[in-house]
This record gives structure tokens, C-alpha cells and sequence, in this order.
């Protein structure tokens, strides 16, 4: 008979991180608030120095907590950036093996909503954001890198709604997703070599497409048109979607049959090296 699963006790220094914590909440400390010097905390803790000590390097890892040195050095709360939730949220879904498709059905629920609730919050200043977002879109690729800037400027377009937000958890959301596909491994293995094949001709129409939706949604947003920006926002993911999908079933064919040419070369195996590839 198995003995019955007990949950390990957290390591020593991982409750004092956690104590931590819950005294920063109780006591509504602030972004640059002091915490109690090294010696206050051991007392309080009743732990080893370098147990306070690795506490509270976790706390900094986290963005919690800043760790000053010198005389006047020590630890104080810190505000935890937007950027470092997203290096940890990403490092939580590296091994997810998460899909276009999933991040693409998020999109399509969030994005739309994020572009109505910014319809009366969008300043002359987003608005020339967002134009000049289009205007690095709008010049034709001429090479690698002036088209890898342009898949860019096309998520620095929906940034800009980010950053107008007034939800944080919208907004958050949808940067995190904009980060996702800023490092997705179609766009990476795409910028690799962009002249394969039939990618030039599907990377052009998702820059067609993008421009020409992102052009409709700036003239929602000047006529402050929730319900227009909505539909408009919804569509333009949608086909995006479609897009990096196609796009994804390309450069995995294109893998395989690379990788092909390599295994495969031995004429005893030919028969296998002829299978053809997977349909995009
Ligand atoms: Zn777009």
C-alpha cells in the first residue's frame, strides 16, 4: 500500500520570502519603503543570517524587493515591472509547448476588447504612435531586416493600445501575448531565411492585410467608434491568425525537407525521402 502523499514543508528561506511578503501587505508598505535592517529580521524570524539573506535575493529575483550595498544599503520594496512579470510568465510557458492556434484564441477575445475600451482614452500622441507604426509598415520590405522591423512595428501598433488601457489585467494580457509572437519561433525561423519557397508571397500578404486593417482601425479610433474598432480589431486577428498558421505549416515543411536532404541521402532510403510532405 502507498503511504499517503505529504506535501514537503517549504524551505526555511522560502517561508521567510513568503513572510515577507505578507508583512509588506499588512503593513501597505510602498514602492522605496525601507524594510527592517539584516538584524531586525533575524530577531523577528528567528533564522540564520543566511537564511534572511537568500529570502530575501528570491524577493529581488521576483521584482519585489531591491537590494541596495553600502552604508546606507538594505533591502526596500520595490515595484515589480510589467517587463519582469513577463520574463517569468514566459519562463512558465517555455515548456507549455503552447500553440498559434492557443495564443490566437486568446488573441481574438482579448484584442477586440481592448480596442473598444481605448476608443475615448487614445491621446494625439497615440494617434501619431499609431501612425508611425503604420508608416514603417506602409514602405515595401527591401531586405531581412527592414521586414523583420515591420512584423515589429506591426506589434508596436497594438502596444500602443496596451499602453493606453485602463485595465491592467487586460493590458497585461495583451502585451504578454504581443511578446509572445515578438519571440515566436515561426518569426524566428522566418527571418532566418525569407526568401525560401512561397514565404515571401505569405509574409507579404499578412503585411498587406495587417496594414490595411490597422489603417481602418486608426480611422475607427479618430471617430471614437467602440462598436466599429471592435469588429474591425476582430477581423484583423482572425486573418492574422490564418496567416501564421499557413505560414508555420510552410517552414515546418520546409524543415522536413531540408532535414530530408541530409538524412536521406543514401539511395536505399529514397523511397522514403519521395513520401511528400505534410499539406499546409
Ligand atoms: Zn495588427
Amino acid at each position: 500500500m502507498s503511504k499517503p502523499q505529504r506535501s514537503p514543508l517549504p524551505k526555511r528561506s522560502d517561508w521567510v520570502a513568503e513572510q515577507i511578503k505578507t508583512w509588506i501587505a499588512v503593513e501597505g508598505l510602498s514602492p522605496g519603503d525601507r524594510l527592517p535592517q539584516e538584524k531586525a529580521l533575524i530577531d523577528r524570524f528567528g533564522v540564520s543570517k543566511g537564511t534572511i539573506r537568500e529570502a530575501l535575493k528570491s524577493l529581488e529575483v521576483q521584482g519585489l524587493v531591491r537590494i541596495s550595498t553600502g552604508p546606507k544599503g538594505g533591502a526596500s520594496v520595490a515595484s515589480v515591472s510589467a517587463n519582469r512579470s513577463t520574463q517569468l510568465l514566459a519562463n512558465y510557458f517555455y515548456f507549455q509547448g503552447l500553440t498559434l492556434e492557443q495564443v490566437y484564441a486568446v488573441r481574438k477575445l482579448l484584442e477586440p476588447e481592448l480596442a473598444a475600451s481605448v476608443v475615448d482614452r487614445l491621446t494625439e500622441a497615440d494617434f501619431q504612435a499609431l501612425e508611425a507604426s503604420i508608416g514603417l509598415c506602409s514602405c515595401g520590405p527591401a531586405d531581412k531586416r527592414t521586414t523583420y522591423r515591420q512584423r515589429q512595428a506591426e506589434l508596436d501598433f497594438h502596444d500602443v493600445l496596451v499602453n493606453a488601457c485602463d485595465n491592467p489585467l487586460l493590458a497585461f494580457n495583451c502585451q504578454f501575448m504581443n511578446s509572445l509572437l515578438r519571440d515566436c519561433t515561426v518569426f524566428r525561423k522566418l527571418y532566418a531565411d525569407p526568401d525560401h519557397g512561397d514565404v515571401p508571397s505569405r509574409v507579404h500578404q499578412l503585411a498587406e492585410d495587417g496594414l490595411s486593417a490597422h489603417r481602418k482601425l486608426l480611422e475607427a479610433f479618430r471617430r471614437r467608434d467602440a462598436e466599429e474598432a471592435r469588429r474591425l480589431m476582430h477581423d484583423h486577428i482572425a486573418k492574422a491568425e490564418r496567416h501564421m498558421i499557413a505560414l508555420e505549416a510552410v517552414i515546418e515543411r520546409r524543415f522536413i525537407d531540408e532535414s530530408r536532404t541530409v538524412d536521406f541521402s543514401d539511395r536505399s532510403r529514397g523511397a522514403k525521402a519521395s513520401e511528400s510532405p505534410k499539406e499546409s
